[in-house]
């Protein structure tokens, strides 16, 4: 398991690496918010708010940047307005000095076994879409018409559901464009029309993907 502790102040960052070592942590120590950024990936961060060359919380924010390290926060200040700005950066913990190793070692523990947690479980599945006789699995980007399967491209899946999410109500041919083709969008919106075409096509005539002249499209289920 490795550790980085982020700590200005040799005297407190020896004995931390001391303690941490004395338990089987491999330690990495820094003293600077810049070779912190810099360091190799750690699966806990001990970090010091206070430090000489940058505002602590900045560097937080920046350290949650990897999704798989958990921080934890160490400050002198024990101010709860600290507390809270450390918390909702997006420390995991926050310890205050002065503060044992006994409870800093069940602090690493607790963050550990709640990142580890979080990480076994299994992505939050999207339940599937349905709109008249269509049921889109949102998760594997797959259509069926019945129990037939709808062969739909990439964009054909994207504009259907856009449709089918706000069906009964109409979609604006911007607001298609912005979504499912994305800001960069600046080719002729014939590419709409060709793709509502081949859609239409491939679901037939029910649910009904109807125009709506000079405003978009709408989806009617029955
Ligand atoms: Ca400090």
């Amino acid at each position: 398991m490795r550790i980085l502790v982020v700590e200005d102040d040799d005297r407190v960052a020896r004995g931390l690496v001391t303690a941490l070592r004395a338990a089987s942590f491999d330690v990495q120590r820094v003293a600077t918010a810049e070779r912190a950024l810099s360091a190799p990936p750690a699966d806990v961060v001990l970090l010091d708010l206070g430090l000489p060359d940058a505002d602590g919380i900045d560097l937080l924010r920046r350290l949650r940047e990897r999704p798989q390290t958990a921080i934890i926060a160490v400050t002198a200040r024990s101010e709860e307005r600290d507390r809270v700005r450390g918390l909702r950066a997006g420390a995991d913990d926050y310890v205050v000095k002065p503060f044992g190793v006994a409870e800093l070692l069940a602090r690493i523990d607790a963050v550990l076994r709640r990142t580890r947690t979080a990480r076994a479980e299994p992505e939050r599945e999207d339940p599937p879409l349905r709109a008249g006789r269509l049921t889109l699995d949102l998760n594997a980007r797959e259509a069926r018409a019945g129990d037939e399967p709808l062969p739909l491209t990439r964009k054909e899946f994207d504009l259907l559901r856009l449709l089918a999410e706000r069906s009964p109500r109409v979609v604006a041919r911007d607001q298609i464009l912005d979504q499912v083709w994305g800001a960069a969008w600046e080719a002729s919106s014939r590419t709409l029309d060709t793709h509502i075409a081949s859609l239409r096509a491939k679901v037939g005539p029910t649910p009904r993907i109807r125009t709506v002249r000079g405003v978009g499209y709408v989806l009617d289920e029955d």
